[in-house]
């Protein structure tokens, strides 16, 4: 453990209470910053003796209740106790880069807390206080590359927030009550083991920057195509095989999809395995509308042939159950992208462009007008 001593000493050299250091893109020229970054510190600075050292060697009378912005990242802290409540004028507190494993309860006595940044730290749902949810001064909590396996449900409570940051946990599931949260503009959850994300992010209607990628989400909610003020959507490395396709009407200005299958796999060969004779019967008895009960058939074909899945493209009738065609279709987005979604067709003819309707038997029109060939493909602009 640093001494006292040497941690005060080197705080005095750390501490430029200079507000135009102060690492951010705002400018806080009224309000009193103090660094202590990169010291040593083990405890959170129950700082009246370094403040008050730091005050004798500068003429400048320092009171701890009159610091509005503390920097204490990259140190050893382990907890985030009752010496902070002392500094009752705080709106912007770092502790990011520490060893922190423990969030009291006096946190809450920050009641003018707008920013709290933690990030790189060791916290998981059991760290924070039952009500750190009624810290409803904050606007801005980074909260990533720590231990969390849940969402922690506090943060549902806090309608004020507007930047969420959890990116590079271990969560596993988003609550519907995120949708609560009507507050956020920015929500960056990449880098966690997310394989859904709930429907109810489409009622976070201010919404200007979702983060989902690196996790396992195989596919989007469509009610992320409401979501009218988003302009950036990250997608990356993850295994989506399909996108919502109202997801053109967004205006977006970056979206990433690298990593996927949906944009993997268009570059290969487009596999298709053809029916199984079960399934041709199955695809004519749907197409025909032949009647059909568990009187005439086994529960397993009855049980089967539920299971059968219309053809995307519009003017086809046709019906598939186990093989289909995957193909790409290139829609034209925001006029930046050709982007590709993923399509599920019922014969290798069959296009999802509107072609020609006929009442003739065969399963599928097709047309070859949108056949996506490698070369088109290659020309395909993704971002990231
Ligand atoms: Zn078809």
């Amino acid at each position: 453990m640093a001494s006292p001593e040497l941690a005060t000493a080197s705080a005095i050299a750390a501490m430029v209470a200079a507000a135009e250091e102060a690492e951010t893109t705002e400018t806080h020229t009224d309000e009193l910053t103090v660094l202590m970054s990169h010291i040593g510190l083990e405890t959170f600075p129950d700082d009246c003796a370094a403040i008050a050292h730091y005050a004798s060697l500068s003429d400048v009378v320092i009171f701890v209740e009159e610091v509005c912005r503390l920097q204490v990242d990259h140190n050893a802290i382990m907890s985030l106790g009752r010496n902070v409540s002392f500094f009752t004028n705080l709106t912007f507190l770092d502790i990011s880069n520490n060893r922190l494993t423990h969030i009291s309860s006096t946190v809450l006595q920050l009641r003018r807390l707008k920013t709290l940044v933690a990030k790189n730290n060791l916290l998981e749902v059991y760290s924070l206080p039952k009500e750190f949810g009624s810290l409803t001064s904050l606007e801005t909590l980074h909260f990533g590359g720590n231990s969390f396996d849940e969402f922690p449900m506090q943060l549902i409570e806090m309608e004020g927030l507007k930047k969420l940051f959890l990116g590079a946990n271990q969560i596993t599931h988003v609550p519907v009550q995120i949708g609560q949260m009507t507050s956020l503009e920015v929500l960056y959850l990449g880098g966690n083991r997310l394989k859904e994300v709930p429907a109810t992010v489409g009622y976070l209607q201010k919404l200007t920057a979702l983060i989902l990628c690196n996790n396992q989400l195989r596919s989007l909610p469509s009610t992320v195509c409401q979501l009218k003020c988003l302009q950036t959507l990250s997608l990356h490395e993850n295994r989506l095989t399909t996108l919502p396709p109202e997801l053109t009407k967004l205006n977006l200005l970056d979206l990433s999809l690298r990593g996927n299958p949906l944009v993997v796999r268009f570059v290969q060969e487009l596999a298709f395995h053809p029916p199984t004779l079960l399934e041709l019967a199955a695809r004519r008895i749907k197409i025909k509308n032949i009647p059909y009960s568990e009187v005439d058939l086994p529960r397993s074909l009855v049980s089967y042939l539920s299971t059968g899945k219309q053809c995307v493209n519009p003017n086809c009738k046709g019906v598939y159950f186990d093989s289909h065609v995957e193909k790409v279709n290139f829609v034209d987005f925001c006029g930046k992208y050709r982007l590709p979604l993923m399509q599920y067709l019922c014969l290798p003819n069959c296009t999802a462009h509107p072609v020609q309707n006929s009442d003739d038997d065969s399963d599928c029109d097709g047309d070859e007008s949108a056949v996506a060939s490698a070369e088109r493909i290659k020309k395909v602009l993704l971002t990231q």
